[in-house]
């Protein structure tokens, strides 16, 4: 029988992910909905890792089975590392992800392409049905763009420039993408923990 796995989440598309990069392992992939799981997440804590395990902790004490979450955010080395952990609430759950990013260009206005170095973050927990735990962190290296460039991915991508393909994480392909982002780097890292 195949073991259970639980994501604490409720986003689709971090699902689609998970599934595809634990589709060799022996795992039955549920969501929160899947597993009949509700609760509401605080995201009170003070780093990717905190909070990352603060989610797989809560759905954990509602089932005690194998459970990963997933924490991640944008660092600009310029802005001492805004918006971080706050990268979703930033200016405001609500406010789209075309005004958040030109503020962000607006913030960086005059600075050099080397100082705009900056990475996403991914830390991903498991928490086992025994209770005990285990976090892991990736990153995603590259530079703030000048303007919103491409179509794909979410959120911060459209200003998010890749050196090493010469274009925005918003012009890869998902299974480009997939390759080298954070989530996949430590999602590919937890797998080699829980398998
Ligand atoms: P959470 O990990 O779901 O709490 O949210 C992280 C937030 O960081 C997202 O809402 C985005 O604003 C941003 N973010 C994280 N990963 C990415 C990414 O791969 N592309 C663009 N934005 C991202």
């Amino acid at each position: 029988m195949k073991r259970k796995l639980i994501f604490a989440t409720g986003n689709q598309g971090k699902m689609r992910e998970i599934k595809s990069i634990m589709a060799d392992a022996e795992f039955e992939i549920l969501s929160m909905a899947d597993a009949g799981i509700d609760v509401v997440i605080q995201e009170d804590g003070n780093s990717f890792e905190e909070n990352a395990l603060i989610k797989a902790r809560l759905v954990w004490e509602k089932c005690h089975e194998l459970v990963l979450a997933d924490d991640s955010g944008l660092e600009i080395d310029y802005l001492n590392k805004e918006p971080g952990i706050y990268s979703a609430r930033y200016m405001g759950e609500d406010t789209s992800y075309h005004i958040k990013n030109a503020r962000l260009i607006e913030r960086l206005a005059g600075v050099d392409d080397e100082k705009r170095t900056a990475r996403f973050v991914c830390a991903v927990a498991a928490v086992f049905p025994d209770g005990s735990s285990e976090v892991v962190r990736a990153c995603m290296e590259g530079r703030i763009g000048y303007e919103e460039k491409g179509e794909n991915g979410f959120g911060y991508d459209p200003i998010f420039v890749l050196p090493q393909y010469g274009c925005t994480t918003a012009e890869l392909t998902l299974e480009q993408k997939n390759e080298e982002s954070h989530r996949g780097k430590a999602l590919r890292k937890m797998k080699e923990i829980i398998v």
